[in-house]
């Protein structure tokens, strides 16, 4: 068979709507081709070992295994991240918490910015590239993660991100802050068991989804400086309670809630 034959026969076998893009995303990650030279030698035999190779990367992702931790990449505010099962994979919905950032931090000459239970470091690494005169300080509480935070801001030669292991701001609560934000794990720890594949420790929040946030949201009452903007990314149908959450522990700070392209109901700022 050749490299277009492949290609064919994966995209029958994955069915999906996105299976053409899938059994080429595959092939480029293991044959190491640009999409290019894949169409160029798509006529090219191929050898037994590449072929089995592939159908292995092919049965990975038919059992429901993300391409992307398949591949170690995902795409995040049109950079490229590394990803791993340690971390969740960012979400194209998390671009409107850092477009939000990217706003409001308009205001400050040299923002000092947040960025509380990183992952994989997407939302403070495309924060901190956009706004070379910030500060960001990321934290997580998982230095595995942090490690694969630090080789993201590597990649993308970010040196205004500071990396801190912490229990959300715990080891950070003398610092000042102009915008916090955060995107916790918000998914009620019963339907987050669902996911198979991503850290329960990136997703799970209790059994309303609401403990981590509730506790980054007291612990930022117990600030002695205020940040300007605290920003939280959390599910549909928690708006509500999160509201709740924040005039209790943060009265009299406005709240705007925003509405995701989903269209969910999203962001508290
Ligand atoms: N948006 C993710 C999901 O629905 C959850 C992300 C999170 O908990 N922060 O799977």
């Amino acid at each position: 068979m050749n490299l277009g034959g492949l290609l064919k026969e994966a995209a029958r076998q994955l069915t999906g709507p996105a299976a053409d893009l899938e059994a080429e995303v595959l092939l480029r990650y293991l044959t190491g081709l640009s999409r290019a030279e894949l169409f160029s030698r798509r006529h090219q035999p191929t050898d037994s070992r590449t072929a089995a190779a592939y159908d292995e990367l092919i049965k990975r992702l038919k059992s429901g295994e993300p391409l992307q931790y398949i591949t170690g990449h995902m795409e995040f505010y049109g950079l490229d991240f590394e990803v791993s099962p340690a971390v969740l994979i960012p979400r194209p919905e998390t671009e409107l918490l850092v477009e939000q950032a990217l706003a409001v931090a308009t205001d400050y000459p040299a923002p000092v910015i947040a960025d509380i239970g990183c992952g994989s470091g997407a939302v403070a690494v495309a924060l901190a590239k956009n706004l070379p005169k910030a500060t960001v300080v990321a934290t997580d509480i998982s230095s595995a993660v942090l490690a694969l935070a630090g080789r993201n801001a590597d990649l993308h030669e970010c040196h205004n991100i500071e990396f801190v292991e912490s229990d959300l701001l715990a080891s950070i609560i003398t610092r000042n802050f102009d915008i916090i934000c955060a995107n916790l794990p918000y998914v009620p720890v019963d339907e987050a068991k669902d996911n198979r594949f991503e850290p329960q420790l990136a997703l799970a929040g209790g059994p309303d989804g609401l403990d981590i946030i509730r506790r980054l949201v007291s612990q930022v009452a117990a600030l002695s400086r205020k940040p300007g903007w605290l920003m939280l990314e959390f599910g549909t149908g928690q708006a509500d309670a999160v509201k709740g959450i924040l005039s209790q522990s943060l009265p009299g700070s406005r709240t705007d809630i925003i509405h995701d392209f989903i269209p969910l109901e999203r962001l508290s700022v």
